[in-house]
């Protein structure tokens, strides 16, 4: 295990996806900037995803996989990853592949000068409805954390491990990933245009409930975080 980066996968009942993912990801990763695996955190999936992903890992080199007893949701997902990643870099995109792999290689460009580096999704290929949610979502955040991202949930990112693992995790913490690095000392956000396609196959997870309205009162739990958020530089030490 001596890569740069992982690349988190996070796969809840993605089983029509599968194919498309061991494809694309491993077309991807001889051409990526950087030396790459993928892992894949099966989310406590009901369909055939977990044996998918077992045949996927069992044929192709630098891909690997955890799995989840049960169903935890995405925020969990991407903590095991983040938690089980060796790599000095991480990344993260959806099991949709509503985002292309390719575009990582855009991202890569900026992880040495920042924390994190992550896609706004240009031309975004969603409902009108769900393009809506979205828009209110990420301004009324925006007000609420001054993060100043565009685009929090773009399913593209990649991130220094060091400040994933320091992140304080909670169910919804994906959605407050930017503001919660930038409450790190020397966290830094870069923001870049990635292209954006429409989910071609399975279902969405997520909904006007769990889009909005949790994610409404994690602003005010954000707010409280920041103002009690511990940082602390060491000044000197004996420890070997
Ligand atoms: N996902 C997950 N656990 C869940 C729900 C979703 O790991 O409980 C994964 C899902 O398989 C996908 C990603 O999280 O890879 C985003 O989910 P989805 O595409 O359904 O959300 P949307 O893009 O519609 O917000
Ligand atoms: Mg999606």
């Amino acid at each position: 295990m001596n890569y740069d980066l992982t690349i988190i996968v996070p796969v809840y009942n993605e089983e029509d996806n599968m194919p498309a993912l061991e494809e694309r990801l491993g077309k991807f990763l001889p051409t990526c900037k950087c030396s790459a695996c993928v892992l894949f955190v099966d989310d406590g999936s009901k369909d055939k995803s977990l044996p998918l992903i077992k045949d996927i890992c069992a044929r192709n080199k630098d891909f690997y996989y955890i799995s989840f007893a049960q169903n935890r949701g995405l925020s969990a997902a991407m903590k095991a990853g983040i938690d089980h990643a060796t790599s000095p870099y991480v990344g993260y995109i959806d099991a949709d592949l509503q985002t292309a792999p390719e575009d990582f290689n855009l991202l890569v460009d900026y992880i040495k000068d920042y924390p994190l580096v992550m896609g706004i999704r240009a031309n975004r290929k969603d409902t009108g409805f769900k393009k809506l949610q979205s828009k209110i979502a990420n301004g009324f955040r925006r007000m609420m954390t001054h993060d100043g991202v565009q685009d929090t949930g773009c399913p593209l990112k990649i991130m220094h491990t060091d400040y994933a693992k320091r992140v304080p995790f909670f169910t919804g913490m994906h959605r407050f990933l930017p503001a919660l690095i930038l409450l790190q000392d020397g966290g830094k956000v870069k923001q870049v245009p990635v292209r954006h396609f429409p989910r071609t196959a399975g279902v969405s997870k997520y909904h006007l409930w769990n889009r909005l309205v949790a994610p409404f009162m994690d602003c005010f739990a954000y707010r409280w975080m920041k103002k009690r958020y511990i940082n602390y530089t060491i000044a000197d030490q004996n420890l070997k």
